[in-house]
């Protein structure tokens, strides 16, 4: 057997961050149909170990509030060590807030939790990575349409994934010279639980979403994940710093989300 092909039998390894529900369990199930080992990081540690005991043998769960500094800092060590090395980090976690408050009105608290969560959380995730993942890592964050197109009663959640956009093609600019990658993926509206609780507070209207895609239907997590996977694989190699819209051509044709 050649080094090489030696070298291919052994499994890729991943982090997830947010990997028990929605977008995150979409690339989880997807890691894992083309064996890579998935660590489910998430704050929900129950449902993260019940997907990993879904998956099966070799995924792991870890529990995680990425709203707290010092526990992001520390995930990608931790992941590391509990898998014996690491491939792919995406930071996926995210909130938003739901109650239609201009940004403004958001009291400070849940600003700051917001942030932490969203951009916070993903410098330092970033910044361990570098340190950890060896040559031909990839990393991957969750940005979104609204990086593009602000929402006008999401302010804060636009801003912080505006920044995502910036912090991906820095961090890429120092991953290059490890042999490293970060990219990222936009979504546009995809139906998790995410959407689906903006849906059942009457803060989006999910038919005249629909009616804002030209693909004429809003994502499926599995759309993401694809994206992601494609990004994350020796075949994304060209990809280095940029971020995919997987919108179904909303913001490319001047879509505006609601
Ligand atoms: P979701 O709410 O369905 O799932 C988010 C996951 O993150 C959950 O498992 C949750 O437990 C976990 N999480 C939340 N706070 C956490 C914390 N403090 N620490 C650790 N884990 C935490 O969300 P989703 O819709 O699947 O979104 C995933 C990502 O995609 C987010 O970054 C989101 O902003 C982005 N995004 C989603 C959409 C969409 O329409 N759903 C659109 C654009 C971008």
């Amino acid at each position: 057997m050649s080094q090489n092909s030696k070298a291919n039998t052994i499994p890729r390894k991943a982090l997830v961050t947010g990997g028990a529900t929605g977008i995150g369990w979409a690339i989880c199930q997807r890691f894992a149909a083309s064996g890579i080992l998935c660590v489910i990081a998430d704050i929900n540690e129950k449902a993260a170990q019940e997907r990993a005991r879904t998956l099966g043998p070799g995924h792991v769960a870890i529990g995680v509030d990425l709203s707290d500094l010092v526990q992001a800092a520390g995930l990608v060590a931790r992941a590391a060590q509990v898998m014996g090395g690491l491939d792919i980090v995406v930071n996926n976690a995210g909130i938003t807030d739901t109650s239609g408050r201009r940004v403004g009105e958001i009291p400070i608290g849940d600003f700051e939790r917001l942030v932490a969560v969203n951009l916070s959380s993903v410098d330092v995730i970033c910044q361990a990575s570098q340190e950890v993942l060896q040559a031909g890592g990839v990393v991957v964050n969750l940005a979104s349409g609204a990086a593009y197109r602000p929402l006008a009663l999401r302010g804060a959640y636009s801003a912080t994934k505006a920044a995502i956009l910036a912090l991906t093609k820095t961090y890429n600019t120092l991953a290059e010279k490890l042999g490293q990658r970060v990219c990222a993926v936009a979504p546009g509206y995809v139906r998790t639980e995410l959407v689906e609780s903006l849906i059942a507070n009457g803060r989006l209207d999910a038919e005249a979403a629909a009616a804002t895609v030209p693909l004429g239907r809003l994502g499926d997590p599995d759309d993401i994940a694809r994206a992601v996977a494609f990004l994350a694989s020796p075949e994304g190699g060209p990809l280095a710093g940029e971020c995919l819209s997987v919108d179904g051509g909303t913001i490319t044709s001047g879509g505006r989300p609601l």
